[in-house]
C-alpha cells in the first residue's frame, strides 16, 4: 500500500470518528515519540498483536496529551519494508495512555515477520516477530524462554541482554512486571520514581519508567511475548477482590485493580477482547489465562492465579497479605472449596487439557507449584500464598491432569526469586507416589530472594520432590522442547547491579518425553 493511501486512511477514520486529524505527515517532533520502545506478542498461527505506547516528553512537547494521534503500523516479509504483508493505522488515544494495539489477523502460519510505526514524521525501530505453527503441523522443535520478576531498583536488565542471542520462538513472561513499591534507597541501584503507586497515572508512569529501559526494549523488539501478571502488578499479595499487604490501604481497592489493569493492557501486546469488559467500563474482569497450540508439539497455558483466588488463610492477627502457617493449627487451609484459580478458569482448563493432543503441555503460571515445606524443626511450615495455601485447589488440578490423561505437563513459575526444580506428585501427602510431570519455577530477572544457601539444603531435603534449589542468581529459563525430549537451561548473570554483567548457565536439565523424569546435565 502506498504512503499517500495510508494517509488517507488516517484522515478518514479520524474524519469518522469525529476526532481532529492529526496529520501522520504533518506533525514533526522535537522529542521521539517512540521513546517506549515496541513489541508484539499473544501469538497464534495466524495472527499477532503489535505494540506501542507514545511517550509522554514527546507528546508534551508537541501539545498533544489530550489529543488522539494516528499511528501507522506496518508489517513486512523483509527488514527494509518493501514487500508489506500488513498495514493499517490506529488511533492512539488519551483514553487509553496513547497506546497502539495493532491486532493483525490472517498471517500465514510459522513465519517471521518484521514491524514498525510510524507517527507522522517519526519511524519506530524495526522489530522482529513470527507467528506459531498451524496447530496440526509437524514441528521438530520449539525454544522459549521464561522470566519473572524485574524489580527496577533491584538491578539491570542483564539477563535480557544475553536472552536476545537465545533464538527463541516465544518468550513466556510469569508476572511482576512492575513492583507498586517506592524506591528503597540506598539499597537500589536505580530511582524509583513515582513513590507508592495506586492511581492509573501512578501506574502509567511506573510502565513508562520500565519501558525505558534498553535491554527491555531489545528483547521485547527481539521476540513474541506471552504475558500473564502476578500480584505487584496491583498489589503485593492482594488476593482476588481482598486488598494485599504494602502502603497505604486504599479507599477503594476495586478502583485500584481496575486502574491497574487498564494500565497492564495500555503496556503489552494483548488484545482487546480480553480486556474489553473492563475497558468498556462493563465489569472488573480482564482475562489473561489462555491456550495457544504450537503445532502439534505443544501447547502453552498461560493462567491467572491472582484475580480469581480466596483470601490467604490464616495470616495470623486477621492482617492482609501472606505468611507462613501450619496446616495442623489451620483448620481453614485445607478446605477443600478453597481455589486459586476460580471456578471458571478450573473448568476451562480441564475442557482445555481434555482436548489436549498435544505431546508437551506447558503450563505458565505464577508461583512455585509443588509442596515447600520451610520447618527446620520437624511440622510444617507452608507459604499461604502460593499453591502450599490453595492444596485442594493444587489437587484438583494434578487430578484433572490425571483424569484427562495429559501429555507430558510441564509446569512453569517465577514469583519466588528462587530457581527451583523438581518432580509434580499427584499427591503431596505421599511422598511415595508416583510423579506426574515436571517443574521449572524460575529465578528473578533482577527482584532479590533473602534465602541462604543453607536454608535452601535444608528446604531440599525437607522437599524431595525437588531436585535443584538456588536463590542466590537473577536470570532466566530456556525451554527447548522436541518431540522426544525437554531441555532446561538455567541461565544466570554473575551480577544483577551490573548494567554490563556477563552470564553463566547455573544449571542443565532434561526430560525425555513420555517419563515425568528430570535429569541433571
Ligand atoms: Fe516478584
Ligand atoms: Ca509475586
Amino acid at each position: 500500500m502506498q504512503r499517500r493511501e495510508l494517509l488517507k486512511i488516517a484522515g478518514a477514520s479520524a474524519a469518522l470518528l469525529g476526532l481532529p486529524s492529526v496529520g501522520i505527515a504533518k506533525q514533526t517532533w522535537s522529542v521521539d515519540p517512540f521513546s517506549l520502545g515496541i513489541a508484539s506478542g499473544s501469538p497464534t498461527s495466524d495472527s499477532l498483536v503489535l505494540w506501542t505506547r507514545l511517550g509522554t516528553p514527546a507528546l508534551e512537547a508537541a501539545a498533544l496529551t489530550t489529543k488522539p494521534v494516528a499511528v501507522t503500523w506496518q508489517l513486512a516479509h523483509d527488514e527494509q519494508f518493501s514487500r508489506i504483508a500488513a498495514t493499517g493505522v490506529v488511533l492512539a488515544t488519551a483514553t487509553l495512555g496513547h497506546s497502539v494495539h495493532a491486532e493483525v489477523m490472517g498471517l500465514e502460519p510459522g513465519r517471521a515477520y518484521f514491524y514498525r510505526f510510524i507517527a507522522g514524521a517519526a519511524i519506530s525501530t524495526t522489530g522482529r516477530t513470527r507467528t506459531f505453527p498451524a496447530p496440526q503441523a509437524e514441528v521438530n522443535r520449539l525454544r522459549l524462554a521464561y522470566a519473572s520478576c524485574q524489580q527496577w531498583g533491584n538491578g539491570y536488565y542483564s539477563a535480557y541482554r544475553h536472552m536476545l542471542a537465545e533464538n527463541l520462538d516465544v518468550v513466556l513472561f510469569l508476572g511482576d512486571y512492575i513492583y507498586e513499591y517506592p524506591s528503597s534507597r540506598p539499597l537500589d541501584v536505580r530511582p524509583t520514581t513515582g513513590g507508592w503507586i495506586t492511581t492509573l497515572e501512578g501506574y502509567r508512569s511506573r510502565y513508562a519508567l520500565h519501558k525505558s529501559d534498553p535491554d527491555l526494549q531489545a528483547i521485547h523488539a527481539a521476540y513474541p511475548w506471552l504475558v500473564t501478571w502476578d500480584d505487584h502488578e496491583v498489589q503485593n499479595d492482594y488476593a482476588g477482590t481482598h486488598e494485599g499487604l504494602s502502603g497505604t490501604p486504599v479507599e477503594n481497592f476495586m478502583a485500584r485493580r481496575r486502574a491497574a489493569y487498564q494500565a497492564f493492557y495500555e503496556n503489552m501486546p494483548v488484545t482487546r477482547a480480553s480486556f474489553d469488559k473492563l475497558l468498556s467500563g462493563q465489569g472488573d474482569e480482564a482475562r489473561v489465562f489462555s491456550r495457544v497450540p504450537y503445532g502439534r508439539l505443544a501447547t502453552l497455558y498461560t493462567l491467572d492465579d491472582r484475580q480469581y483466588r480466596d483470601l490467604q488463610a490464616c495470616t495470623p492477627n486477621g492482617r492482609a497479605g501472606s505468611a507462613r502457617v501450619d496446616p495442623s493449627n489451620c483448620a481453614s487451609v485445607n478446605q477443600p472449596q478453597r481455589t486459586l484459580l476460580g471456578d471458571a478458569q478450573e473448568r476451562w482448563l480441564t475442557q482445555q487439557f481434555a482436548t489436549s493432543r498435544s505431546r508437551w503441555n506447558v503450563l505458565g503460571q505464577q508461583t512455585l507449584f509443588g509442596r515447600r515445606n520451610y520447618s527446620t524443626t520437624g511440622g510444617q511450615s507452608l507459604r499461604n500464598d502460593g499453591w502450599d495455601g490453595y492444596p485442594a485447589a493444587r489437587r484438583r488440578l494434578t487430578d484433572s491432569m490425571l483424569q484427562t490423561r495429559l501429555g507430558n505437563p510441564v509446569i512453569l513459575g517465577g514469583d519466588i526469586h528462587e530457581n527451583w526444580v523438581g518432580h509434580v506428585l499427584s499427591d503431596y501427602n505421599n511422598p511415595d507416589c508416583e510423579a506426574i510431570g515436571v517443574e521449572f519455577c524460575g529465578t528473578s530477572i533482577t527482584s532479590l530472594s533473602s534465602a541462604t544457601p543453607t536454608q535452601l539444603a535444608k528446604q531440599l531435603e525437607n522437599n524431595p520432590h525437588f531436585i535443584f534449589a538456588n536463590a542466590a542468581s537473577r536470570g532466566y529459563g530456556v525451554v527447548e522442547l522436541t518431540p522426544k525430549q525437554l531441555t532446561t537451561t538455567l541461565v544466570a548473570v554473575h551480577d544483577a547491579r551490573d548494567p554490563a554483567s556477563q552470564a553463566f548457565v547455573l544449571a542443565k536439565f532434561a526430560v525425555e518425553a513420555g517419563r515425568a523424569e528430570v535429569n541433571t546435565l
